[in-house]
């Protein structure tokens, strides 16, 4: 049997934990504690003061935030604020590193890339958006070489955005199951969930939902008011509902009683982790073919993928939901996004870490003078 790990996890640094700010990465790194622990694993986080954690312990730590990558452009310089959480929660880690066996990068930032060959420990990586910024993407180039097996993302087509696909560790995502409660019968509505931003492409789903009549559930934490009050401008008269940004238990409530649940990245979705969120209540995806979403669902069966931009597109689908399967959905959800499953993968990439760094250590100091 191999030994328990004692492992410590450092969070987003663009929001506290429960924010929503962090996006997907939050239910992530939840779930990772979750079933990491389940398993006998020693597990301890750190993550930006205000956040919230179920399992696990936690340590909080003050601090500025980082600002999100995606609403940069490519060629934007790394910037750090003044008195940054993501510099301290680093040091945190530097100073306690000895008492761990591996450390777990949750942050979408060039630091804690650069700083992993200065740490005794291992790091293991996870990428949680393609590629944005040039000066990242070299930081991360560069570890995914020097450490093998060490930088882990969602989805194929996230790691092709970048220049070393072949290096990258496909992870997907998995869900606590018994969280998600399957609905047979569903009210004539549509759902959208995710952070309320430009590159979620919210506005196409309300124009579909104007096209098609069917009201719109939209449930996601709101960092930008501006451009949601731009959208309802634009579509003021349209069926649409905000429901706020909810605990998983709540929002599995309202997102299983839609009759699908609309996705429409304008980016390479990484993954999108509310997709399986919906297929485990029973809820049918129909999404832009782009990203994560083309892993994710089964054509015909479980979603439809439709031309990216194309609102038309999503309206055709749209009429077609009936065909879909919601039995289908909650099996394929069982069958690959259980906790099961998602374990299993998440510790072979960390004992691929920590094996791997051990025989770098072993080969340099072999070839280091006395
Ligand atoms: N989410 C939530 N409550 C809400 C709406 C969304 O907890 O009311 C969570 C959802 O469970 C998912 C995340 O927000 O974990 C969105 O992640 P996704 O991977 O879809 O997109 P990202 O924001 O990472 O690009």
């Amino acid at each position: 049997m191999t030994a328990p790990l004692k492992i410590l996890m450092l969070s987003t640094p663009v929001g506290p934990l429960g924010s929503g700010l962090g996006g997907g990465v939050e239910l992530t790194l939840r779930t990772f504690a979750q079933e990491l622990g389940r398993r006998g694993h020693c597990v301890h986080c750190v993550a930006p003061e205000g956040s919230m954690l179920d399992s696990g312990s936690l340590v909080t730590i003050s601090g500025n935030w980082q600002t999100t990558a995606q609403s940069q452009g490519r060629e934007t310089p790394i910037t750090m604020p003044k008195d940054s959480v993501l510099a301290k929660m680093w040091d945190y880690g530097r100073q306690v590193q000895a008492q761990y066996d591996v450390l777990v990068n949750f942050a979408y930032d060039w630091l804690p890339f650069y700083l992993t060959p200065f740490f005794d420990r291992p790091i293991a990586h996870l990428v949680s958006m393609g590629s944005l910024n040039d000066a990242l993407d070299l930081a991360v180039a560069q570890v995914a070489q020097q450490y093998p097996g060490s930088v882990a993302v969602y989805s194929r087509t996230q790691a092709e955005t970048f220049a070393f696909p072949d290096q990258c560790t496909p992870l997907a995502s998995g869900l606590d199951l018994s969280l998600y409660e399957f609905c047979a019968e569903p009210e004539d509505c549509l759902g959208w969930v995710g952070r309320i931003a430009p590159e979620k492409g919210l506005e196409d789903a309300i124009a579909a939902a104007q096209r098609t009549k069917l009201p719109l559930k939209v449930w996601g934490a709101m960092p930008d008011e501006d451009y949601w009050n731009q959208i309802r401008q634009t579509f003021p008269d349209a069926p649409v509902e905000y429901g706020g940004f909810l605990s998983t238990r709540d929002l599995q409530r309202g997102l299983r009683r839609c009759r699908a649940l609309i996705m429409t990245p304008r980016w390479v979705e990484a993954f999108g982790i509310v997709a399986i969120e919906a297929l485990a209540c029973g809820v049918p995806v129909i999404a832009y073919r782009r990203g994560g979403p083309t892993e994710i669902i089964r054509e015909g069966k479980t979603g439809w993928l439709v031309e990216p931009d194309r609102v038309e597109a999503l309206v055709e689908a749209i009429a077609r939901i009936d065909q879909l399967d919601r039995a289908a959905c909650r099996a394929q959800a069982e069958a690959e996004y259980s906790l099961e499953a998602l374990g299993d993968r998440v510790e072979a990439w960390l004992r691929a870490t920590i094996n791997n760094h051990a025989q770098r250590n072993e080969v340099r100091c072999k070839t280091l003078p006395e």
